[in-house]
């Protein structure tokens, strides 16, 4: 398994995440600011501020997710289930790379 790879990737999922919670944000707080159009087309199908704080809430979760992943990386541990200690498919990796559990303990 390439580490490396996965830290890459989570770097990058991390830094998309954040600018899409600062967009988020600002779409809650600043409504007068200009977001991208893409992000607007997410906006209007809810058109609910509950809905847009359900969303930033939920960046901030995977972001937290990415950072337990990265320290992980840093033990040694990464790819390892949380719950079992068995190795996680690398398939689920690359689906997931900041899942913490293996198939049999997500489910
Ligand atoms: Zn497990």
């Amino acid at each position: 398994m390439d580490i490396k790879q996965f830290e890459s990737e989570l770097i990058q999922l991390k830094s998309e995440l954040q600018s899409r919670v600062s967009r988020t944000h600002k779409h809650i707080y600043q409504k007068d600011q200009p977001v991208s159009a893409n992000f607007n087309e997410q906006i209007k199908e809810t058109e609910n501020d509950g809905l847009v704080m359900a969303l930033e809430a939920e960046g901030l979760e995977e972001i937290a997710q990415i950072d337990r992943a990265l320290s992980r990386i840093q033990d040694g541990s990464f790819g390892q289930c949380q719950n079992c200690g068995k190795a996680i498919d690398e398939a689920r990796l690359e689906a997931i790379p900041y899942t913490s559990n293996c198939i049999a303990c997500a489910s």
